[in-house]
Order: structure tokens, then sequence, then C-alpha cells
């Protein structure tokens, strides 16, 4: 089973087109923003050291986010393989990822990268605010979120694709669209169920 990334800017639909595409491949889809989130809901203690963090539109320390990946790729659903959303987000998590990958005696099997203009991810953070109110969906937050991905996060795709790993797909158009634009940009790979 295969070690897969989705990667692309907040909005571009990621969280949304994890789960499909992991429940297609039948491994986990695990999003670091998830597991945040339900911790910071959960009252626990990672959760109120990160709270404030996500609230600012800030990254979480890779120290933190590194931990939390390592311990959840150890458990049992992960064995096979995964989909992770939304990590590595980091030249440091990268590393660490490659690091956790070497000593499973396994590699990233491919990278889908969603695109997405800038106009259209904001219109849909600012639509999801209005709908789910996540504290971290107001629109200076949202600007500050999109500016920390270009500088931070955008700069990595260019690892990937040394690696000849990306599938870049299209962000654009319905749910179900973009799902089978996904499963035949990996199944043209080599990566299918
Ligand atoms: P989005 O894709 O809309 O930006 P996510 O749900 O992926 O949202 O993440 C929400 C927040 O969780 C991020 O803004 C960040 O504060 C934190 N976070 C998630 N993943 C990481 C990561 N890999 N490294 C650092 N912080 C992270």
């Amino acid at each position: 089973m295969p070690n897969l990334l989705i990667v692309g800017p907040p909005g571009a639909g990621k969280g949304t087109q994890a789960v499909r595409i992991a429940e297609a491949l039948g491994v986990p889809a695990v999003s670091t923003g998830d597991i945040f989130r339900q911790n910071i809901k959960e009252q626990t203690e990672l959760g109120q050291r990160v709270s404030a963090i996500l609230d600012a539109g800030e990254y979480v320390p890779d120290s933190l986010t590194n931990e939390l990946i390592d311990d959840r790729l150890a458990q049992d659903d992960a064995a096979g393989g995964y989909l992770l959303d939304g990590y590595p987000r980091t030249a440091g998590q990268v590393e660490f990822l490659d690091g956790v990958n070497l000593r499973r005696g396994e590699e990233l099997d491919a990278v889908v990268r969603l695109v997405a203009d800038t106009d259209e991810v904001v219109r849909r953070l600012l639509a999801r605010a209005a709908d789910q109110g996540r504290s971290d969906d107001t629109e200076a937050v949202i600007r500050h979120r999109l500016e920390v991905y270009e500088r931070e996060t955008a700069p990595l795709i260019a690892i990937f694709a040394e690696r000849g790993l990306v599938v870049e797909v299209d962000g654009i158009g319905a749910v179900d669209e973009v799902t089978e634009r996904i499963l035949a940009g990996l199944a043209a790979r080599g990566v299918a169920a």
C-alpha cells in the first residue's frame, strides 16, 4: 500500500480529497490540522499548547508536530501505508519524514499537488468561516496563513518535484471530479488500490 502526501494552499480542498483518496486506496488519511483541532476541543495538554498558535495562523513548532506524526504513523492502521494531509509543512518536517520512512524501509510513492488560485482559496475559506466558524478562518488570519504557506511550504514542492514524485491536479471543479482526477493521476504513476 502506498505512502502518499497531499499538498496545496489552505482552502485547496486537501482535507476533503484526502479522506476520499485514502478510502479508495485503503490507507488512513492523517491530517495534522484535524489532530490539533481535536486536541484543542478535548482540552488535552497538547491542545492547550497549540490553541493560540492555530488561532494566529502560525505553524506549530516542528518538535511537537514531528513527535505527533511519529506516534501516529507507528499505529497499526498506518503499517501498510498512509496519506498525510498538512504534513510536512516545513523543511525540518520533510527531513523528519525522510527519517521515518528510512526506518520503515520505505519511500514516498507520490505527492499530490492540489492547485487552486488565491482568489478561489480565499473565497472558499471565507465561505467555510461563515459555515463552520473555525477560529482560524477570519479574513486576517486566512491572509496570514496564505503568506506563511507561500513562504514556508510552497518552496518544499520543488524538493518533491526533484524526486519525481509530484502529481499535479487541478483543484477547481466539483468534489467528485477532483477526486477522479487525483485517482487517475495516481493510477498513471502505478499507485492504485
Ligand atoms: P489549512 O489546510 O486550512 O491551512 P489545516 O487544518 O491543515 O488547515 O491546519 C490548521 C493549522 O494547524 C495550521 O494553520 C497550523 O497552525 C497547524 N498545523 C497543521 N499542520 C501543521 C504542520 N505540519 N506544522 C505546523 N503546524 C501545523
